[in-house]
């Protein structure tokens, strides 16, 4: 008797460069570079907002919308603020991800680790592949700050019969992912989450650069941190930083993919372990357990960090609405006025969850508009029921 051919495998993926399903609304995510493109009406998260039903598949029910903390992150069984006790040199924050990952590897519970190197000419361009050995996994610490398509692995993942793999990545990525994954014959699938927001292509990032930073030569990290400045670190190791509400948001409103403007899945809600930053002090890591199989990987990372309980502090609502209308009309503050606002902000604001749900709140707000504005035909379908009650909290322009 002849194996009955998946229908996938007789699909071609598209070449680089070419228009996608999703057409502007692409985050690149790879799925169409290969076969598996056979599925992309089902699978992508720009033509096809499924979150109640993948969250049911993942974690066994939907999110809990009566439930605030639910509502905002996601279903979870615990979230604390964590760092490792010796940060690796050179991560994104102190490394706890690619320990995890060499950790999976090291005690053979995956043969692979889907993460994202520096292509070797440029170390802002992303290049996706699967690691076999610590050494790979550390290549890719840091964060690539641009559209990466990851889901171009698909293939390998077939053709290297992979049957146990850890997948790292950002939002768009995993629900692409785990639409598909019953069809990547694993036995054992593993997804650490990235949270992400306000994602650039390679020349968005460097118009981003250009525009804010006193060098952008010479960075080789940023991040938008919880003291509300971008904290920018340059290849001497002197760091800078700028604030918020200094950004030349005039000249940035249109730096950002279409894909982030439309996105509403900031927190990584298919993961089984999320790991960024947004819920925890400054410095710190926040680590979100969803599931079962996200309290295993926490386990395995135990001994190596330190922790402390979420905290929430302060109340994000009046300076979420009075920042819908500024981010509108495009205000951009002198940087005497801006620097000011900051010390008060970082004094007086939302701290902890609160920041989290502030930061969430002004994004979900624009991203409405921003989909209201562009693709008003999507709105109703795009937007899931928790996003379109976060918004349903503030008053929006009307148009
Ligand atoms: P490291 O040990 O340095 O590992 C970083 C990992 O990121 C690597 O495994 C690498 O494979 C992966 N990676 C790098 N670039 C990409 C990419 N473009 N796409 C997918 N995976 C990638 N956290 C927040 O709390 N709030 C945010 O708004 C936020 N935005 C982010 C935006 C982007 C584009 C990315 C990639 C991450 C974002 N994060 C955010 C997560 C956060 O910045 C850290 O990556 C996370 O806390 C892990 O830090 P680490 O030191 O443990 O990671
Ligand atoms: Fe294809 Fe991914 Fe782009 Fe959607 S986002 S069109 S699945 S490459």
């Amino acid at each position: 008797m002849t194996a009955q051919i998946p229908a996938h495998k007789k699909a071609k993926g598209l070449p680089r460069g070419s228009v996608r399903p999703a057409k502007a609304l692409c985050s690149d995510c790879g799925l169409c570079d290969t076969h598996f493109i056979h599925y992309v009406k089902e699978a992508c998260a720009f033509l096809n907002q499924q979150f109640d039903k993948l969250e049911t598949k993942v974690h066994g029910r939907k999110r809990d919308l009566d439930q605030e903390q639910e509502m905002y992150f996601g279903v979870h069984q615990k979230m604390v603020a964590a760092r490792k006790t010796e940060p690796i040199e050179g991560a994104q924050w102190t490394g706890i991800v690619s320990s995890l990952a060499c950790k999976m590897l090291e005690e053979k519970l995956v043969e692979g680790v889907v993460c994202v190197q520096s292509s070797p000419d440029d170390r802002f361009q992303p290049m996706p592949i699967i690691a076999t050995t610590p050494e790979e996994i550390l290549a890719a610490r840091v964060n690539k700050p641009t559209l990466s398509p990851n889901l171009t692995i698909l293939e390998q993942i077939e053709q290297g019969e992979f049957k146990k793999l850890l997948v790292i990545g950002v939002g768009c990525q995993i629900q692409a992912l785990r639409a598909v994954q019953d069809k990547l014959g694993l036995e054992k699938l593993y997804v650490l989450g990235l949270p992400c927001v306000d994602n650039v292509t390679r020349a968005g990032l460097q118009k981003f650069l250009d525009t804010t930073s006193r060098s952008p030569e010479t960075v080789v990290y940023y991040e938008f941190m919880q003291d509300f400045k971008v904290h920018f670190k340059h290849e001497d190791g002197s760091t800078e930083t700028v604030p918020f509400f200094g950004l030349k948001t005039n000249q940035l409103k249109d730096v950002f993919a279409p894909s982030c403007m439309s996105c509403f899945d900031y927190t990584n809600g298919l993961a089984d372990l999320v790991v960024g930053y947004m819920g925890a002090p400054f410095g710190w890591q926040w680590m979100v357990v969803r599931n079962e199989t996200g309290q295993e990987m926490f386990d395995l990372v135990a001994d190596q960090i330190e922790t402390q309980p979420v905290s929430s502090k302060g109340d994000r609502r009046a300076a979420v609405q009075n920042s819908i209308p500024a981010y509108d009309k495009g205000v951009t503050l002198p940087m005497w006025a801006a620097k000011l606002m900051g010390i008060v902000i970082e004094k007086i604001g939302p701290k902890g969850l609160e920041y989290a749900k502030f930061s969430i709140d002004s994004h979900f707000t624009r991203n409405y508009l921003y989909t209201r504005r562009n693709y008003p035909g999507k709105l109703e379908a795009h937007v899931p029921e928790f996003a379109k009650k976060i918004v349903a909290q503030y008053e929006l322009p009307k148009d």
